[in-house]
């Protein structure tokens, strides 16, 4: 069950691999041919090759192969649909499903994860400009966390108020609730689920924006972490913080360092080893392992480093 067979060719059709390529490392021309440094291994003579025409590159260093589609994989650490999905997204194609369920089924998780990418946004521009979170930002910098960071990380300030995330994104009722941004309340009112805290937005492996953990502000209400509740998104099992720019780092460094919250991993980053990732306020479960070590065509020898 997939994409359409037709449409997987559509794509590779209407995609320049060469296009595609130079985004990731530059591509001199060579008589027939494309050559450059290759983006999978560390090298000084370039021995990364591609044949425009057919569509196909090859490194010789390393012995990576394959079309764009592989490329995309690779180099994104996507998985085969999520690939497609990207290349068609740039050329322009509309995609069909086999599955006609599954299509609907992506459909809907792509409605959903659009509003919480929205949402990212919109508490981050909120903790970066708004008034009321003159106090949040001078927290964060009491914890050591720069502008840049903050920015890096989309760090976001939901204000201390019923709805006025709901009220400005103007979200339909079951979008609200099934991201879990919000619930309905006795009188029916959408209701933000997030008030008076800082907002560290989660991502899947994808870079796809599923939720949130919450800290609220010294002597605030309610418990320190409050994270986005269960949804079809975010699966806290399944979910590592940070995962989605760590993972380039953990593959090359072949180590993941994982740690307890959300600023430890800032940390890390800010001590230049990128490669850390935090459990979503739970314990590190076997599915967590599983994701650090079986991502679609991760190094299963991937060892993991737990500080
Ligand atoms: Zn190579």
């Amino acid at each position: 069950m997939g994409i359409v067979d037709e449409d997987i060719v559509a794509v590779r059709g209407a995609t320049d691999i060469v296009g595609v390529i130079t985004q990731y490392t530059q591509l001199r021309r060579v008589g027939t041919r494309w050559v450059g440094l290759c983006p999978f291994h560390a090298e000084k003579t370039p021995s990364f090759n591609v044949n425009q025409e057919l569509g196909l590159y090859r490194c010789w260093g390393c012995q990576v192969r394959g079309d764009a589609i592989t490329f995309i994989r690779e180099v994104e650490h996507l998985d085969f649909v999520a690939a497609v999905e990207l290349l068609a997204g740039r050329a322009g194609i509309t995609l069909r499903y086999s599955d006609q369920g599954e299509g609907e089924g992506r459909k809907r998780r792509a409605r959903l994860v659009d509003a919480v990418s929205k949402a990212v946004d919109w508490y981050h521009e909120r903790l970066l400009s708004a008034p009321d979170a003159a106090t949040a930002r001078g927290y964060l910098r009491e914890r050591g966390l720069s502008g840049d960071e903050v920015r890096a990380f989309k760090v976001g300030w939901a204000p201390d108020a019923w709805d006025t995330m709901v009220k400005a994104l103007r979200l339909p009722d079951d979008v609200v609730r099934d991201t879990g941004l919000g619930f309905l309340n006795r009188g029916g009112r959408q209701t933000d689920a997030f008030r008076g805290r800082i907002l560290f937005p989660i991502f899947d492996a994808n870079g796809d924006a599923v939720g949130f953990g919450g800290r609220v502000m010294p002597g605030g209400e309610g418990p320190k972490y409050k994270n986005t509740p269960e949804t079809v998104l975010y699966q806290k099992s399944k979910l590592l913080y940070a995962l989605n720019w760590s993972k380039a780092r953990i593959v090359t460094d072949d180590r993941a360092i994982i740690c307890e919250g959300y600023t430890d991993v800032i940390g890390f980053a800010r001590a230049g080893l990128p490669a850390a990732v935090a459990t979503c306020g739970t314990a590190l479960t076997e599915e967590h392992v599983r994701l650090l070590r079986f991502p679609a065509q991760w190094d299963p020898k991937l060892g993991i480093h737990v500080t």
